[in-house]
């Protein structure tokens, strides 16, 4: 639409040649007004027939105009039958041929083409208007024909046939044309064969061939020609050469509406948008000073667009204003830009009143304000609109209108009106076309309703990468990353080569199956094809590798990519922490700050989770401090993320004042709170703010639950969780999921109702996990019930038979009742699987700085230190009466080596190391990766008393939190 004001210059345009050798074309295109007073040298041969010729002409022009080309044709005949050689018959020719150009009458055309070709085979300035109306008429092959016939070619001739190819988009005949044209030594392209030459190359893209041509422009001296100059504009632009195309509008001698159209639509196109306002603005300055510079449709229609892609509605309102002074605000492509400019900024009501205050819209118009519905998400609005543009009787909906409904049905709520613009669009057969059918194909799968999004793939005929993309990429975002990796290898045997689109899906797919192996193969051929550069990729590949627990290999493509956007640095920061890596996390926390990207809110959550996992209080703060200054604290997510860490720190006080400055609380902050009391076994609370949630309008949901019942567990509030487990069924309607269960079955076992535990395990309606198995033989460890004991171990083993734990558990049912045989056995069955025990590991923050303690770890460069405090703790706790209980030690080992063992466990190391490094008073925070053992619990309660510390210990099941010689759990754990 732009693009027609820079296109080579009009039909007729040589009229402003005005060549004295060529005095007939000067009477050719002599304007119509001018006829009734002709040139006299058509009556220097015949005098006598001069009178005659006159009305004759005029009837002729009459007919042409009226568009009785067949009368004209008639007149033409019966005048020729009488005097083939009268005076005017070349000019009558002419005319005729004229109108047939614009009539596109080619019928006529080739009746006159006859003609001339009996009577005037050697005028070649007729040939030349045949060539011309054969090309109006978009028959090329004529007139090559009619060229090729002529005995005697010139430039006007050439340039016909160059323009008409140019005009008709076949280009490299333009071009090789334009080369036979060089070839001849007495002719010299002009100012008019130019355009068209550039024009092609432009069209073929051909950069370098363009470049050749403005070089010869340059030296043939016609480059000061306006048309040269904005073709050669245009040129450049169209291959993406903006700084060429903005070098020839800077040096051009003399600019017209048309150069600084064309300057604008070159930036535009490329992308440089702020660019392209800058040219408007200045082509303004110049509105009063330069004659005829005044912006025009194709300007407005240029630069309206860009104040959308800008998002800048204030110059998009000013652009508004100008176009209606200039009276041109009321042009259907300009009201249909202003339309979707206000619709993509936002203004979706101001876009509406010029969409309906517009009479004689088009079907740009409707689909332009569909879009505009569709991308706010008004599905509403979308499906009324459609209605009433289907009701229309001027314009038909077509394959535009159905891609800009499809946003508005991107959710599987939608899916029944998916289906049946679907059936519309079937029945239309707008399915045929490849972007309809993708873009129905990835609709569907955003619906979750992949099989639908199979059945339209499969009726595709031609599918190509982008189709496979579709249905590649709706099974790997729905989960079914096994069916998206089948989809590519029959994608490859269909002989397509994968994209970064397709790549990216498969990435996931790996990412969602942890298929690290495969993984790895998908990223050999990202490196092998070059794609490793890609943010999209990388991103993804980082992602992969951290779902895999690789995080070597992840920080590799992370400290590899060279510009790191937000969303990488938020991927690698909460991936250490998912991994439970939280001092990777603070670091690279550390380094996101220092390379001056700004952390938003998921950087924020993600280090925050980091401080959880390790009651890292100090840290915490920090970050803390940093999300108030930041403006950050207020996000609901941030929110969460800050009571959890306080929570999971031990300061339930910082939680609740935190959770108390929340002024809207919606579910996440509640069920945050809920589950914070919950883990230090603080019950009575814990209900008190779930009957307080529910009193304020809250609906609670399945983790606020989880929440309460966490808490009635840890509090032995039995009957209490009995009954939230049955309320949340009959009175909310939420289905109780295994960890629902696992929490009540460890409740009834916690309280020796064995008999009670096991029913609802085997009631319950989902299979029980290892989890819930191994909770339950832990009870009757307690209770030293063997029965039962030997029964759920079974089932243990069975689901589980790899892991040291459910090993451990077992013998130590075993030990407690006093069968020794058997405890020898299932470590002797120990032994031959090969199995350890998970390597304990404690963290403790001191200082901003998280220690990390491994079991007898002696590579900490105090640690001889460490060992010296332990001994020296352990004097004086023996005196109270520590006793060393080595029944959770593993190894059949002598009762000295076991008890030096025992010495070695990694939270014994960490508070050491905090005796030895913090002011006295402070509380010891210290967190475990496994269950903390007897003798460590029993110690660190006695330690506690011998140094009057607080010390609180978080293992994997609960907090500890031990004082004065006792701790919160009352021994149960
Ligand atoms: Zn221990
Ligand atoms: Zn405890």
């Amino acid at each position: 639409m732009v693009m027609a004001s820079v296109a080579p210059p009009p039909l007729s345009f040589y009229h402003r040649h005005k060549p004295s050798t060529h005095l007939q074309r000067t009477s050719l295109t002599v304007p119509k007004s001018s006829l009734s007073s002709p040139t006299t040298h058509t009556s220097q041969i015949h005098n006598l027939s001069h009178t005659k010729t006159q009305p004759f002409l005029q009837r002729l022009q009459h007919f042409c105009d009226s568009g009785k080309l067949n009368e004209a044709l008639n007149l033409l005949h019966s005048h020729s039958q009488n005097d083939a050689f009268f005076p005017s018959s070349e000019q009558a020719i002419a005319l005729l041929l004229q109108a047939c150009a614009q009539r596109k009458d080619i019928e006529t055309g080739r009746k006159l083409h006859a003609m001339v070709s009996a009577k005037h085979a050697n005028d070649v300035v007729l040939i030349t208007r045949v060539v011309t109306m054969y090309s109006a008429c978009g028959s090329l092959v004529d007139s090559r024909g009619a060229f090729d016939a002529a005995r005697d070619k010139d430039l006007f001739l050439y340039n016909a046939l160059l323009s008409g190819y140019a005009r008709n988009a076949l280009f490299r005949d333009a071009i090789s044309l334009f080369h036979e044209l060089l070839s001849l030594a007495e002719l010299v392209p002009d100012k008019f064969t130019f355009p068209c030459v550039v024009k092609a190359c432009a069209g073929v893209a051909d950069v370098e061939l363009g470049e050749a041509v403005h070089a010869l422009a340059l030296k043939v001296g016609v480059f000061s020609d306006a048309f040269v100059g904005n073709a050669l504009v245009a040129m450049y632009g169209k291959c993406g050469f903006v700084e060429s195309a903005v070098k020839v509008f800077e040096t051009m001698p003399k600019r017209n509406l048309v150069t600084w159209n064309s300057i604008m639509c070159v930036y535009s196109e490329n992308g440089v948008l702020g660019e392209c306002c800058g040219v408007f603005k200045r082509m303004l300055m110049l509105v009063s000073k330069e004659e005829g510079l005044v912006p025009d449709v194709a300007t407005m229609v240029t630069v309206i667009p860009v104040c959308a892609a800008l998002g800048d509605v204030r110059m998009g309102m000013v652009l508004h204003g100008f176009a209606f002074k200039l009276g041109v605000s009321e042009e259907l492509t300009v009201n249909n830009s202003l339309v979707d400019m206000y619709s993509k900024c936002g203004y979706l009501d101001k876009a509406r009143v010029l969409f309906d205050m517009k009479d004689g819209k088009n079907v740009v118009s409707w689909n332009t304000m569909i879009g505009g519905y569709s991308k706010e998400g008004d599905f509403r609005g979308v499906f009324e609109l459609l209605r009433e543009m289907q009701r229309e009787e001027k314009v038909k909906v077509n394959e535009v209108t159905v891609l800009n409904v499809l946003p508005a049905c991107l959710e599987e709520l939608r899916l029944l009106s998916l289906k049946e613009i679907h059936g519309y669009a079937f029945r239309h057969r707008f399915q045929s076309d490849e972007l309809v059918a993708n873009a129905f194909v990835s609709a569907y799968a955003k619906c979750s309703s992949l099989d639908c999004a199979e059945r339209v793939f499969c009726g595709m005929k031609g599918k190509t990468v982008s189709s496979w993309n579709a249905l590649i990429g709706g099974h790997a975002q729905n989960g079914f990353a096994k069916k998206a990796l089948d989809l590519y290898l029959l994608m490859r045997d269909s002989g397509l080569d994968p994209d970064r689109f397709t790549i990216g899906s498969l990435i996931l797919a790996c990412a969602r199956l942890k298929l690290l192996r495969c993984g790895k193969e998908v990223h050999g051929f990202v490196l092998r094809n070059g794609l490793e550069l890609d943010e999209f990729i990388g991103i993804s590949l980082m992602s992969l590798y951290i779902q895999c627990r690789s995080m070597l290999l992840g920080k590799l493509i992370f400290y590899k990519m060279e510009e790191k956007s937000l969303v990488c640095w938020n991927v690698m920061i909460t991936g250490f922490s998912q991994n439970e890596l939280p001092c990777e996390a603070f670091d690279t926390f550390r380094q996101m700050l220092s390379s001056g990207i700004k952390p938003q809110e998921i950087a924020v959550t993600g280090v925050l989770g980091a401080c959880s996992q390790v009651s890292a209080l100090r840290l915490g703060k920090e970050v803390h401090a940093f999300a108030l200054k930041a403006h950050l604290s207020e996000d609901t997510f941030v929110t969460c993320a800050l009571i959890d860490m306080y929570a999971k720190c031990g300061c339930m006080e910082q939680s609740q004042n935190i959770f108390d400055r929340v002024n809207e609380k919606d579910e996440a902050v509640w069920n945050v709170i809920i589950a914070g009391y919950g883990i230090h076994g603080h019950g009575v609370k814990a209900i008190e703010l779930f009957e307080l949630m529910q009193n304020e309008g809250c609906r609670p949901d399945s983790f606020t639950f989880l929440g309460v019942l966490i808490a009635c567990n840890h509090a032995g509030l039995v009957t209490e969780g009995l009954e939230y487990l049955g309320q949340m069924q009959n009175l909310y309607g939420i289905k109780p999921k295994l960890e629902h269960y696992a929490c009540v079955v460890d409740m009834l076992g916690r309280s020796g109702q064995l008999n009670e535990a096991l029913r609802l395990v085997n009631e319950m309606p989902d299979e029980p996990d290892s989890g819930i198995w191994s909770s339950l033989l832990s009870s009757c460890r307690n209770y030293g019930d063997l029965k039962i004991g030997e029964e759920v171990s079974k089932k243990l083993l069975e689901l589980e038979p790899n892991k040291a734990e459910n090993y451990v558990l077992l013998s130590n049912l075993y030990a407690g009742s006093g069968k020794w045989d058997e405890v020898r056995k299932v470590r002797q069955r120990m032994k031959e699987i090969g199995l350890h025990k998970d390597a304990g590991c404690s963290w403790i923050e001191i200082g901003g700085k998280v220690y990390r303690f491994l079991v007898s770890d002696g590579s900490l460069l105090e640690s001889k230190k460490i060992q010296q405090t332990w001994t020296k703790l352990e004097k004086k706790i023996s005196k109270i009466g520590y006793k060393p209980d080595t029944s959770c030690v593993l190894h059949e080992l002598e009762e000295q080596e076991k008890i030096k063992l025992l010495k070695s466990h990694s939270e014994k190391l960490a508070i050491s190391f905090g005796l030895l490094n913090t002011a006295k008073g402070t509380t010891l925070r210290v967190c475990k990766n496994l269950r903390i053992c007897v003798d460590c619990h029993n110690a660190i309660k006695l330690v506690s008393k011998v140094t009057e510390r607080d010390i609180i210990v978080r293992d994997n099941k609960r907090f500890h939190n031990f004082k004065n010689g006792l701790c919160t759990c009352g021994d149960y754990w």
